[in-house]
């Protein structure tokens, strides 16, 4: 399999593609290109979320931590005193930091069911919800972001699919098959997790009629704003 380096240096380099091509062809504002590239990035990691003692475990937590514990600082803000809202957040984090993240490594098997295809458009419905009503970023964007991080987990798998190929010996190695799959048949606890919580966050999700109407405007001659060259 490919390293945390490699995904994410994929990831970085779809995500700068992809937000290019899609500002320019919709017309975007250019600000949430920035927003579009890093959820493909992170999009590139997620797959390996359940690989104990890893970067995206840790990050992942870390990052689930800090915005569990700041926003229930901001919504405590008036009821308790500075060292009670210190205690409150302290003690969150490290729940979330430590022991939601032993929870979650305990009950979740590496290249198990978070590593396919159900859960990548798992990871990318969730990421709309989270754009669209945590964050409170439109409808079109949320959605766009949320492909982000479809296409950044697809780039993952296809990744370590490649890698199980060893080109130097033109042989394949055991793991080949493993990392691309369209769900994990071998533990159906977690894929039906998988399935319901995709389910769950569509209905969460925003209409993305607006989108589609965008997307029918791209303008139909694409060669002339994705390829024409017109430096003089
Ligand atoms: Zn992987």
């Amino acid at each position: 399999m490919a390293d945390f380096n490699t995904h994410f240096f994929t990831a970085t380099t779809v995500g700068a593609v992809y937000a290019t091509v899609t500002t320019k062809g919709l017309n975007l504002d250019p600000e949430p290109a920035l927003l579009l590239a890093w959820m493909t990035a992170v999009g590139g990691i997620l797959p390996d979320i359940d690989l104990k003692d890893s970067t995206p475990s840790r990050a992942l937590f870390l990052v689930l931590g800090a915005l569990v514990t700041i926003l229930a600082i901001l919504q405590h803000i008036s009821r308790f005193s500075v060292v009670e809202l210190l205690i409150m957040g302290a003690v969150l984090f490290l729940m979330v930091r430590f022991l939601l993240r032993a929870l979650f490594h305990r009950f979740t098997v590496h290249r198990g069911s978070l590593h396919s295809l159900a859960a990548s458009v798992m990871f990318g419905t969730v990421a709309v919800v989270i754009c669209n009503r945590v964050w409170v970023i439109s409808a079109d964007i949320s959605w766009l972001a949320g492909f982000g991080v479809f296409i950044g987990c697809l780039s993952h798998l296809v990744l370590d699919e490649i890698y199980s190929v060893d080109f130097s010996g033109a042989r394949i190695k055991r793991s080949f098959g493993t990392a691309m799959k369209v769900i994990d048949r071998k533990r159906w606890v977690g894929s039906l997790a998988v399935v319901i919580t995709a389910i769950a966050a569509l209905q969460l999700t925003p209409s993305a009629q607006p989108l589609l109407k965008t997307l029918q405007t791209v303008d139909p001659n694409w060669q002339d704003w994705l390829l024409a060259v017109d430096i003089f």
